[in-house]
C-alpha cells in the first residue's frame, strides 16, 4: 500500500500542478452519459471513440492487476491562452505551441513513477496521456481535481481549464482515496456557450464535434460541410479564453509548457509561403505536426 502523500508530494516534484487518486473501479454513470451522447452521432466521425468503450471506463479493463489511478493535471495557461488580438486570422490553441504534452507528460509521469517505485518497488504501473481509451476528465472529477465545466472541458477552482491530463494506473492500493468535489463551479456563467463561435455547446455540457472548430480543424475533413473556423487554424481556445476561471487563474509555471512557437510572428501570407521544411524546423515535436502544413493552409483558406 502506498500512502497518498507519498504520491502528492512525488507528484508535485514531477512537475504537475494538481494531483488525485481514485481506486480502480468501473464509472458507470459516466458511461451511460458517454453513450448517450454518441447514439445521437455527436462524435461524428470520431469512429474510434466506438471502440474500447468498456475500458475506457474501467481501468481495470485496460490494465490488469490495476488497482488504482493516480490522475495528475499540469497547467499551461499563458498570456495566448487569455485570447489573441481582434481581428487575428491565424490563431493557434495555446497548448499546441509548445512541445507536444504527449512527449513532455509521459516523462513527467515515467518520473512519478520511478519515485513511487523507490517507496513500493514491486509497483508496476502504466502511464497514459490522451493516449488510451480512458475516461480522463471523469477520473479527474472523481479524484476531486474539479467538475465538468457547460464546455465539457474539466474546470478546477485553482487552474481553471487550461490544464493538461495524465493518469498512472497502478497495481498497488493506496491508503487513502480521494472524493469528487460536489460543487458546480459554473453556476449561473453560460460565457463559453455565448462565445462559441459556432454554437457547438450543447445543453447537458456536451459538444457538437460536428461544429466545434477544434475537432474541425485538427481531425476533420470537410465531408460535414463547411463551418466558420473564425481565423482558427488549429484548436479552438474561444470557450475557454472567456471563462471566468480562466481570466483569473494564474499562468503555467512549469517552462516545459513554454510556447516554442512565436506565434504573433506567423500571419497568413507567413503561412502560405512557408516551406515544408520551414515548417518542420518551427513545428517539430508540436501537436502542429499532426495536422500537418497542407491542413494548416486549408484552415487559413477556410470561408466557411
Ligand atoms: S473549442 Fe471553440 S468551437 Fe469548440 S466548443 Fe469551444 S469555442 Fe466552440
Ligand atoms: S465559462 Fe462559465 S459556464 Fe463555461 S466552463 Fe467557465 S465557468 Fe463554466
Amino acid at each position: 500500500m502506498i500512502p497518498k502523500n507519498i504520491i502528492i508530494n512525488a507528484a508535485h516534484r514531477a512537475g504537475f500542478d494538481l494531483v488525485g487518486v481514485v481506486p480502480a473501479t468501473a464509472l458507470a454513470e459516466e458511461r451511460k452519459r458517454f453513450e448517450e451522447w454518441m447514439i445521437e452521432g455527436n462524435h461524428s466521425t470520431l469512429r474510434y471513440l466506438e471502440r474500447n468503450i468498456e475500458k475506457r471506463f474501467d481501468a481495470r479493463l485496460l490494465v490488469e492487476g490495476s488497482r488504482s489511478i493516480v490522475i495528475c493535471a499540469v497547467s499551461y495557461l499563458s498570456h495566448i491562452s487569455r485570447g489573441y488580438a481582434e481581428g487575428c486570422r491565424t490563431k493557434i490553441a495555446s497548448y499546441a505551441l509548445a512541445r507536444d504534452y504527449h512527449l513532455t507528460i509521459k516523462e513527467m509521469l515515467h518520473s512519478l513513477a520511478e519515485e513511487l517505485k523507490k517507496v513500493s518497488p514491486d509497483m508496476q504501473y502504466r502511464a497514459f496521456t490522451d493516449s488510451a481509451p480512458l475516461a480522463e476528465k471523469s477520473l479527474a472529477v472523481r479524484a476531486g481535481l474539479g467538475w465538468i465545466g457547460r464546455n465539457s472541458l474539466l474546470v478546477t477552482p485553482q487552474y481553471g481549464s487550461m490544464l493538461l491530463l495524465g493518469e498512472l494506473v497502478i497495481n498497488e492500493d493506496v491508503d487513502i482515496y480521494d472524493e469528487p468535489v460536489m460543487k458546480d463551479g459554473c453556476g449561473g456563467c453560460r460565457m463559453c456557450r455565448d462565445n462559441c463561435p459556432n454554437g457547438a455547446i450543447m445543453d447537458n455540457r456536451l459538444i457538437d464535434t460536428r461544429r466545434c472548430i477544434s475537432c474541425r480543424t485538427i481531425e476533420r475533413e470537410g465531408e460535414c460541410g463547411a463551418i466558420n473556423l473564425d481565423g482558427w487554424i488549429f484548436g479552438c481556445d474561444a470557450c475557454q479564453s472567456v471563462c471566468p476561471y480562466n481570466r483569473r487563474a494564474p499562468l503555467h509555471g512549469n517552462p516545459r509548457f513554454d510556447a516554442v512557437i512565436d506565434v504573433t510572428s506567423l500571419d497568413e501570407d507567413r503561412w502560405r509561403q512557408m516551406t515544408d521544411e520551414e515548417f518542420a524546423r518551427i513545428a517539430s515535436h508540436t501537436p502542429l505536426t499532426r495536422a500537418g502544413l497542407e491542413r494548416i493552409r486549408a484552415n487559413i483558406s477556410n470561408k466557411g
